[in-house]
């Protein structure tokens, strides 16, 4: 297999993906994330040395021959893919090879201010963008950013793409111990996605060794942090890290429901969470029509019933 095609990647998600590297070369990213998996290099917003649109599509087409069972197309980068000079036309050859695959794109969300970003992203099936806080200082300090991006217009950005985006717009958070893991930005971020109305968010923490030296937070802070955001948002928590220190406990009928109203849970939450008996009491809350199941995405949600009707 090429360096532009890598896998197939089996996602819980999504099934099985295949993965298109834009920046196969050299890392080309605009910020500099104190997380980032990648070596740390200097933002840089120049062009750099790319694929042609052409041969990517050639690797795509050829690993579609070699593996006929993929489910999903994940735009990614070493770096950052909306840099790619020519996203737009990449992504239409994309869907014209695709065979009605899913085409996805894993993006900073960096470059939404600008309108051309916006277009070419509107084309696609699902737009996961990051964002880690929603308070300038904040984005700054976890993600580094080129000195030309300006924190707020990227938000601005954001806020004019989900107004226009007709397909999936799912938000990560990745939260660093000791720089965005406080609960007053965290509320910060949530009135802003309120305002956003994304599909889903996940928030995870560092799970691979990052280009600095920063620490993850575990599964119980995570947890917490979610109880932040506002209870309309679907929150999906993506790391086990620590998980297995969390004690599932013991809920009521009614626990469960007070629960429910203040946060839908995943089944990854509700197996780490619940003790058997309060997992056989959700199910009979589902049974019984009082708790309901809604897929956001790829993603399974419990939600309080009352909630949903009132929609
Ligand atoms: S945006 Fe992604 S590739 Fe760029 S520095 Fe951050 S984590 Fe690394």
């Amino acid at each position: 297999m090429s360096s532009i095609v890598f896998g197939p990647i089996l996602s819980r998600r999504f099934g099985k993906s295949l993965g298109i590297d834009l920046s196969p070369y050299t890392k080309i990213c605009n910020y500099d994330c104190l997380y980032c998996e990648l070596s740390p290099a200097r933002p840089t917003t120049e062009p750099q040395e790319v694929p042609e649109v052409e041969e990517i599509v050639a690797e795509v087409q050829k690993a579609l021959h070699r593996y006929d069972d993929i489910d999903i197309l994940t735009i990614t980068a070493n770096g950052e893919p909306t840099l790619y000079p020519k996203l737009a036309k990449l992504i239409k050859r994309l869907k014209e090879i695709s065979g009605g695959r899913k085409i996805l794109i894993l993006s900073n969300g960096s470059t939404v201010p600008d309108r051309e970003t916006r277009e070419a992203l509107k084309m696609l099936d699902i737009v996961k963008l990051s964002l880690d806080c929603a308070t300038p200082r904040c984005l700054r300090r976890i993600d580094r950013m080129h000195k030309s991006i300006d924190p707020e217009r990227i938000k601005e950005g954001m806020l004019k793409f989900a107004d226009e985006y007709e397909g999936s717009l799912i938000i990560e958070i990745l939260v660093v111990a000791g720089i965005n893991d406080r609960e007053s930005e965290m509320r910060a971020l949530s009135d802003f996605l309120v305002k956003l109305a994304p599909e889903r968010i996940d928030i995870g923490t560092i799970d691979r060794p990052p280009a600095y030296d920063v620490k993850a937070v575990d599964y119980g802070r995570l947890r917490e942090l979610s109880m932040c955001f506002d209870p309309s948002l679907h929150i999906a928590i993506t790391s086990r890290e620590g998980a297995t220190d969390t004690k599932a406990s013991s809920y009521t009928r009614e626990e469960i429901i007070s629960t429910l109203s203040r946060r839908p849970l995943t089944p990854h939450d509700v197996e780490i969470l619940f003790d058997r008996e309060s997992a056989q009491r959700l199910d009979s809350l589902v049974k019984e029509g009082k708790v309901t199941k809604v897929e956001k995405n790829g993603v399974i949600f419990f939600e309080n019933c009352t909630k949903t009707l009132d929609k």
